[in-house]
């Protein structure tokens, strides 16, 4: 069956060239002029993937974005947003409610049919694996979006919650720095590399990793992050 794509667009040649792009690459294609006709059509049918612009007439795309992530029936739809200038990457890529990717405008259309690609292939990845992971008393429930510790909720972010699933999924193997920017945040991610000890040290905080007596996520100096799910410091 063909994969649904919506795609939202205000600029009536950026739209077609979208559209014409991946209708060719046989997708099927909605087009949007706004974020809340889009957004109404997610009430009716549910797309595979959604392309927003973010300077958009009315709604803007970060707060459909938002809108699409702290929904059920929406969250899971892998989202990539088009980005005009460098300073709305960096609203992007900050953004914790989690844009599976960007584009940059202009882009050419071998590069957003590589992107659409990328992107269907691992929400299809994520969706094979939805499972529940107990490990050192944590447990994550991958359908649910949820996660406890010794049964009790914890709060985490979408960046925070597939950090931690990344790493419970690949338990006692050493996950490279580079390997957790590109699945998490996209596969040419280029922003600081910060980002990932920023959500490293908060999601540490959350489980009550402190290193000592409790350690979940080991960091292996000059590579990346280990899970270990145990005590041993
Ligand atoms: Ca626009």
């Amino acid at each position: 069956m063909a994969k649904r794509i919506f795609i939202t667009e205000d600029e009536e040649d950026i739209r077609e060239v979208i559209k014409c792009t991946l209708e060719s690459f046989s997708y099927e294609i909605q087009a949007f002029e706004s974020a809340e006709e889009c957004l109404e059509e997610t009430k009716k049918n549910l797309p595979d993937l959604i392309l927003m612009d973010i300077m958009l007439p009315g709604m803007d795309g970060i707060t459909a974005l938002e809108k699409l992530k702290s929904q059920k029936e929406t969250q899971s739809i892998p989202v990539i947003m088009l980005t005009a200038k460098s300073s709305e990457v960096d609203k992007v890529t900050g953004l914790d409610s989690g844009a599976d990717y960007y584009l940059t405008k202009p882009f050419g259309v071998l590069e957003l049919a590589a992107r659409v690609r990328a992107a269907l292939r691992k929400s299809e990845a994520y969706q094979k694996k939805s499972e529940v992971l107990t490990l050192g008393g944590i447990t994550l429930d991958a359908d649910k979006r949820t996660v406890t510790k010794n049964g009790e909720p914890v709060e985490l972010t979408l960046k925070e919650f597939e950090l931690l699933r990344l790493l419970m999924e690949n338990k006692d193997r050493v996950l490279p720095r580079e390997t957790l920017l590109d699945e998490i945040w996209g596969y040419d991610y280029v922003g600081e590399t910060r980002t990932l000890d920023m959500h490293v040290r908060t999601l540490r905080g959350k489980l009550g990793d402190n290193g000592e007596t409790q350690r979940y996520i080991k960091t292996v100096r000059g590579v990346g992050y280990r899970f270990i799910g145990a005590s041993e410091a």
